[in-house]
């Protein structure tokens, strides 16, 4: 499969704008592009959607507690909605949102350490990555080291 540079994912993802060959340093097919689109795309509706659950069973239960006045206007749905998650899952939801705007920046795919390509492989396997597998090693030995 021929590789191409890719500058922009909405001017390679769409069809009638030509690929720039010259600008950016992202080395990833269209087709990957818009399968990693994709698994991130499912992996954020998954968390969300758990989230959303939780948060209704938690309601639901606690529907008796709560206050007359309690304004359950949409925003303040929201901030519960995005309060309640936390630890791993806000973690995850971050690096994916992170990783799409990159998609949408034409970064996607390149470490934030050293700047190198990220193997397609690795991505394939987590596309919300941002660090390159010698960095990802390096900054786990750090933790270790550190804790
Ligand atoms: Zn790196």
């Amino acid at each position: 499969m021929q590789s191409i540079i890719v500058r922009s994912s909405r001017t390679l993802l769409d069809a009638n704008v030509s690929v720039d060959l010259t600008i950016g340093v992202c080395l990833v097919t269209k087709q990957q592009l818009k399968k990693f689109i994709q698994l991130l795309t499912e992996k954020r509706d998954e968390i969300v959607k758990k989230a959303k659950q939780t948060l209704e069973e938690d309601m639901t239960l606690d529907a008796n507690d709560l206050p007359d006045e309690m304004d359950l206007a949409s925003s303040e749905y929201l901030q519960s909605f995005t309060f309640r998650l936390r630890g791993r899952e806000k973690v995850f939801l971050d690096k994916i949102e992170r990783a799409l705007r990159k998609i949408d920046e034409g970064t996607y795919g390149i470490c934030e350490q050293c700047e190198e390509e990220i193997a397609p492989k690795r991505l394939e396997a987590r596309p919300e990555t941002t660090l390159c597998i010698r960095c990802k090693e390096d900054q786990e030995r750090l933790e270790r080291d550190y804790s």
